[in-house]
C-alpha cells in the first residue's frame, strides 16, 4: 500500500487533499509543520510527499533541502503543492529536486492522475533497486547493498553517537568442499548458509549480506562488542545445526564458519573502512586459531 505524506500547516487543506486522494489503496500520513514532516519521512519513509511551501517556522523549500540531504529520505519523490504560482517559485522547487510542482487551486482529477503516475514510477524504481541489491545465488543482499547500508548506518551512528558492529563471516575449507562435492553442491551450501544467517538476525536494523565468494558480513547498528559476540555465537551455532556434511574439512565433519567481530563508535574524522579492516584481522585470527570460532 503506497504511503503518501501530506505536509500543510492549514488543517482544512489537509482534509481537502485527503478527500481528493480518497483511494482505497493509499495510506495517507499527515504533518502540520516542517519538523513533523522530516520526522515522519525519516521514520515511516513514505512513497511520495506532497509539500506545501508557505508554512511558519520552516518553509517547504527548507523541508525539501533537508529531505534531499539525508540518505534515508533523499529518494522519496517530493511534489510541491502550493498557491505560489510564480515561475521563480516553481523553478526553485524543481531545482531543489522535487519531481513535480502543482499550483493551487488544482483540479482533483489532474492531481490524482499525476500522483498515480509518480507512485507508479516510484514502484518501478523500488523493484529495480531491489533487483540490483540482491545476490542472485543466495537471494540475500549483495556487496553493493552492503556498502550502501554500511555508509548509511555509519552516518546514523555519528549522529546518534551509538556503537556500530560488524561481523565478517567466512566458510571454513570451502574450496575443499567445492573440489570434492562439486560446484553445484557448493552453490547449494552457500544458499543454505545465507538463509540461515539471515534467519538468525532478529532486529529489523540488523543486516546480513553476501560479501563475496564464500564470505558473508553482518552489520549490527546500536550494538556494542558484547552484543555482537552474542550474535556471532548464535550464527555459528545455527550454521552447525544445518549439519551440512563436509568430510574433507580439516577441523570438523560438517560445514563451519569463522568470524571476526569489530565495533566502533563512529566519529566525523574516521571512516567505515576501519570497521572492515579490524573485523578482517579478527577473522584472520579466528582462521589461524583453528577455525569454527569467533574472534574480536
Ligand atoms: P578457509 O578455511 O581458509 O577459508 O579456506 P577456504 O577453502 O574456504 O578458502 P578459499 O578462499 O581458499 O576458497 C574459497 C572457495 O570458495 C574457492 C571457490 O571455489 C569457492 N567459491 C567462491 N564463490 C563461489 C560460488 O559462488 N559458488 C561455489 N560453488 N563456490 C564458490
Ligand atoms: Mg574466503
Ligand atoms: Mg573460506
Amino acid at each position: 500500500m503506497p504511503k503518501i505524506l501530506i505536509v500543510d500547516d492549514v488543517p482544512t487543506n489537509i482534509s481537502m487533499l485527503s478527500e481528493v486522494l480518497n483511494h482505497p489503496t493509499y495510506d495517507i500520513l499527515v504533518a502540520k509543520n516542517g519538523q513533523e514532516a522530516l520526522d515522519i519521512a525519516r521514520s515511516l519513509t513514505p512513497d511520495l510527499i506532497l509539500l506545501d511551501i508557505v508554512m511558519p517556522k520552516m518553509d517547504g523549500y527548507t523541508v525539501c533541502k533537508h529531505l534531499k540531504a539525508d540518505t534515508t529520505t533523499q529518494k522519496i519523490p517530493v511534489v510541491f503543492l502550493t498557491a505560489q504560482g510564480g515561475i521563480e517559485d516553481e523553478t526553485k522547487g524543481l531545482e531543489l529536486g522535487a519531481v513535480d510542482y502543482i499550483t493551487k487551486p488544482f483540479s482533483p482529477a489532474i492531481v490524482n492522475a499525476r500522483i498515480k503516475n509518480h507512485l507508479e514510477l516510484k514502484r518501478q524504481r523500488d523493484i529495480l533497486e531491489n533487483l540490483t541489491a540482491i545476490d542472485g545465488l543466495t537471494g540475500i543482499p549483495n556487496r553493493r547493498r552492503f556498502d550502501e547500508y554500511l555508509k548509511e548506518e555509519w552516518c546514523r551512528a555519528i549522529r546518534t553517537n551509538a556503537p556500530l558492529s560488524l561481523i565478517m563471516i567466512d566458510i571454513d575449507y570451502f574450496k575443499l568442499f567445492n573440489d570434492n562435492y562439486g560446484h553445484l553442491a557448493g552453490d547449494d551450501c552457500l544458499k543454505q548458509v545465507g538463509f540461515s544467517l539471515e534467519k538468525s538476525i532478529e532486529r529489523t536494523t540488523d543486516f546480513v549480506a553476501r560479501y563475496g565468494g564464500e564470505e558473508f558480513a553482518c552489520i549490527l547498528p546500536m550494538t556494542d562488542i558484547k552484543g555482537a559476540i552474542v550474535i556471532a555465537n548464535k550464527l555459528q551455532e545455527n550454521i552447525l545445526a544445518l549439519n551440512i556434511p563436509h568430510a574433507f574439512s580439516k577441523n570438523a565433519t560438517c560445514i563451519t564458519i569463522s568470524q571476526g567481530v569489530s565495533t566502533q563508535i563512529p566519529s566525523q574524522n574516521s571512516t567505515s573502512s576501519v570497521l572492515i579492516s579490524v573485523a578482517d584481522k579478527a577473522l584472520y585470527n579466528a582462521k589461524a586459531s583453528g577455525r569454527n570460532q569467533v574472534k574480536s
